[in-house]
């Protein structure tokens, strides 16, 4: 029998996005169920997958005091977002500010015009995530077996575990939840 199952809204039409097609075989049908499981679509996956592959072919340009203060102030907005705050206006003025300075970083060490726009959104992209990873908290050079910090404290979860702007314990530097916890610990 046949049961018509239940569609997850798609993405809304565009218009702008091309329908591709392509020929792949049974490693599709295997990423279409782990996708399933994981409540993803299976253009999620090949569009996160495509974009790591353009970012490791992506070289950055030399960048201008502009630019790396407009892509540092999107980290710090970025973690606050992950706090829950609401920072959604200084994300895109920061995303603007970083895009424009990418462009013209771009220009100046010898990028083609055409199609710069989207090399300098794959380049903000990857500033953003090697920023991030430069800030995750360092709990784990205190507890190299993982962080049991957020139940520790109880509501406070640990789970974003971005550095918090604290003082660093042991030369580790902490979210919030994780120097709380062991500042308590150890007072
Ligand atoms: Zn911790
Ligand atoms: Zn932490």
């Amino acid at each position: 029998m046949d049961i018509e199952q239940p569609r997850k809204p798609g993405r809304p039409a565009t218009g702008k996005t091309p329908t591709r097609s392509v020929r792949i075989g049974g490693i599709w049908d295997r990423a279409r169920a782990i996708a399933e499981q994981r409540n993803e679509t299976i253009t999620d996956v090949i569009e996160r997958a495509l974009e790591d592959y353009v970012m490791d072919a992506t070289t950055i340009p030399p960048l201008s005091d502009g630019t790396r203060a407009a892509v540092a102030n999107l980290v710090d907005y970025e973690i606050e977002r992950e706090y829950g705050n609401d920072v959604a206006g200084q994300i895109r003025g920061a995303k603007t500010l970083a895009l424009a300075g990418l462009q013209f970083d771009l220009l100046d060490s010898g990028s083609p015009v055409e199609g710069v726009q989207g090399v300098a959104e794959t380049t903000l992209r990857i500033l953003v995530r090697d920023g991030l990873a430069a800030r995750v908290c360092q709990c784990r050079q205190i507890h190299p077996h993982g962080c049991k910090h957020g139940s520790a404290v109880g509501s406070l979860f640990c789970g974003r575990h971005y550095e918090a702007d604290v003082p660093a314990i042991d030369g580790a530097l902490l979210c919030g939840t994780c120097h709380v916890a062991e500042y308590e610990t150890r007072s």
